[in-house]
């Protein structure tokens, strides 16, 4: 398979400043040297806690924001050292729509000016190619062409999050990264747009990363998942594996909480003690030692490599050398 997206070794450092001198005291490691491969067509879920790390890692990937070490590479070219003149090439071919549609859409702007407004800059369509553009995107996304007259406060929020998403389709892109577009949303209508996400995949040949804090979100998205604890992954895997089999002893909590009506899956409930430690001082050697109910000497000593088990399923745990 072609491989769409490849992230090596990257990490993202934000400093700590502290004192009256606003001195550099420390620094948040968010991510701390994850890779991994986005293959062509497929969706990677990215599951993890808030402070896992996930969204700073799909901004760095878009070059939001710049990695402190590592690169990002879209379609073999290496996009995290790029100029910014040199970057807007790439920058329609990789989009983003955001958790929340109340905040991320200008509420000044109609859905037509929202959704035209990156043809705008970056095209040179009429304005009357335009809005048969727009139109088009808006009846892809479920909306009706009048809708292109509207703004954002008369729609709900999924209608919100379908505006969002035709205006992350109009320049026609490769990847979009998914950074839990559905979680500020009822949950009776989150099926309905993560359906549709599901369909406008397979129309236009899209690949994504589908961001999430919780596994039964992305359980049906996703062609495999990557579970991320304090900036780094956990576990990775094929769908079925780590759903069916998964290994970390994180991954097994978060599924544990997973309601499941096939019996074959149905866990013991277990209850991870303690918070989520601060990514400005994780614990030595295995990040989850401090939670895990497996933890034992090595696991305060050494830190566990991701290390591949077999058919892409890959785990970061002692347990298992
Ligand atoms: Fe638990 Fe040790 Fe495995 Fe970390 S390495 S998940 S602490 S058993
Ligand atoms: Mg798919």
């Amino acid at each position: 398979e072609e491989v769409l997206v490849q992230v090596k070794n990257i990490k993202k450092y934000f400093p700590i400043k502290g004192g009256i001198l606003k001195h550099t005291i420390g620094h948040v490691k968010a991510v701390d040297d994850v890779s991994l491969d986005i293959k062509k067509g497929e969706t990677l879920g990215v599951v993890g806690e808030s402070g896992s790390g996930k969204s700073t890692l799909g901004r760095v990937i878009l070059r939001l924001l710049n990695p402190t070490e590592g690169e990002v590479l879209f379609e073999n070219q290496d996009i995290s050292h790029l100029s910014n003149r040199k970057l807007r090439e790439y920058r329609k071919d990789m989009q983003i729509v955001f958790q929340d549609p109340f905040a991320s859409l200008n509420s000044k702007m109609s859905v037509g000016e929202l959704v035209e407004e990156p043809l705008l800059v970056q095209t040179s369509m009429t304005r009357s190619e335009r809005k048969e553009k727009c139109i088009n995107l808006l009846e892809k996304v479920g909306l009706r062409a009048s809708d292109r007259g509207k703004y954002p406060h008369e729609f709900s929020g999924g209608q919100r999050q379908r505006i969002s998403i035709a205006r992350a389709l109009a320049l026609n892109p490769k990847f979009i990264i998914c950074d839990e577009p559905v979680s500020a949303l009822d949950v009776s209508i989150q099926a309905q747009v993560l359906n549709l996400m599901a369909d406008l995949q397979d129309e236009f040949d899209l690949t994504y990363l589908f961001i999430a804090h919780d596994l039964s979100v992305v359980k049906h998205i996703s062609d495999r998942v990557a579970v991320m604890y304090l900036g780094r992954i956990a576990e990775i895997a094929p769908k079925k594996s780590l759903y069916d089999n998964p290994l970390h002893p994180y991954t097994q909590a978060l599924l544990s909480s997973v309601p499941s009506t096939d019996v074959k899956n149905r866990r013991e409930k277990i209850h991870l003690t303690g918070d989520l430690p601060s990514p400005s001082d994780p614990p030595t050697g295995c990040a989850f030692r401090t939670r895990c109910p497996q933890a034992h000497d090595r696991c305060a000593i050494e830190r566990p490599e991701l290390k591949h088990r077999g058919e892409g399923h890959y785990v970061a745990c002692h347990l298992y050398k």
